[in-house]
């Protein structure tokens, strides 16, 4: 049974395909993105973020952690994380829910049946499932196991890629998605490599490959307010994504 570290499964989500679907996260990021609005997603590792401004100073955490990686202190609460082992006992201790645990390693068996709960409204609303990260491709085996059981219980499925990763990992998901959601992030491959650490290379050859194959694909690329900005590595406004549909 393949396992995979999930940041969150988020449920009612309007931006990640057609309908209403739920989102499973999954965590580690081949790319460092300069604009990363889910940093937590980019380690493959499981980590624990804390909101200060959530703590209560009650120490709870401190009595559940097997690592002492929280103390209490005159000032208050102080978190250090190079001890953390993530077992992830402090979250579920917490009274000011100040403490989140991301990636969190569930089965296939154990996340379908939360992702079957809301079929009615995938259903209604023309909607699904959709995988994504972090980039879901790097657990690809875990994707094609949870996608192909998704399509027998007849979901609609869309995978949410940046196309970084082996051509293999798209072919073992290939036959269970009805959908790529595909991130483009530049097509320069000089301020590809300044925005996100990696050449699109690899990334523009498997968009080739899949779109080859008569998939469907929405192509998501990010807007800033010029070039310049982009080629300095600066995004200092950014509107979001925007999608180009096609079959
Ligand atoms: S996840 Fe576990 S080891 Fe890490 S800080 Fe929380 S209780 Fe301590
Ligand atoms: S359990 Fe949560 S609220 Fe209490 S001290 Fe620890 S981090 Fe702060």
């Amino acid at each position: 049974m393949n396992k995979a570290k999930v940041i969150e499964i988020k449920r009612f989500a309007v931006h990640d395909g057609d309908g209403l679907r739920t989102t499973v996260f999954l965590k580690g990021c081949p790319l460092k993105c300069v604009w990363c609005h889910n940093p937590e997603s980019i380690d493959f590792k499981p980590q624990v973020a804390y909101y200060e401004n959530k703590c209560i100073d009650c120490g709870e955490c401190v009595s559940v952690c097997p690592s002492g990686a929280h103390k209490i202190i005159p000032k208050g609460h102080i978190f250090e994380r190079d001890l953390c082992v993530a077992c992830g006992k402090c979250e579920k201790a917490c009274l000011g829910e100040a403490l989140k645990f991301y990636g969190k390693e569930m089965t296939v068996d154990e996340l379908l049946p939360i992702l079957l709960e809301d079929k009615d409204f995938y259903e209604t609303s023309g909607g699904g499932v959709t995988l994504s990260g972090g980039e879901c491709l790097c657990q690809a085996d875990f994707c094609a196991e949870l996608l192909k059981k998704l399509k027998e219980a007849g979901i609609n499925t869309a995978v949410d890629t940046c196309g970084y990763v082996p051509k293999e990992s798209i072919d073992k998901v290939l036959p269970y998605t009805d959908t790529f959601l595909y991130d483009i992030k530049a097509i320069d491959e000089n301020v590809h490599m300044k925005c996100t650490g990696k050449s699109n290379r690899l990334i523009l050859e498997n968009i080739k490959y899949i779109d080859s194959l008569n998939k469907s694909i929405e192509v998501r690329i990010a807007l800033t307010t010029n070039t310049e900005d982009a080629s300095n590595g600066e995004f200092s406004v950014f509107f979001g994504l925007s999608s180009l549909k096609g079959e």
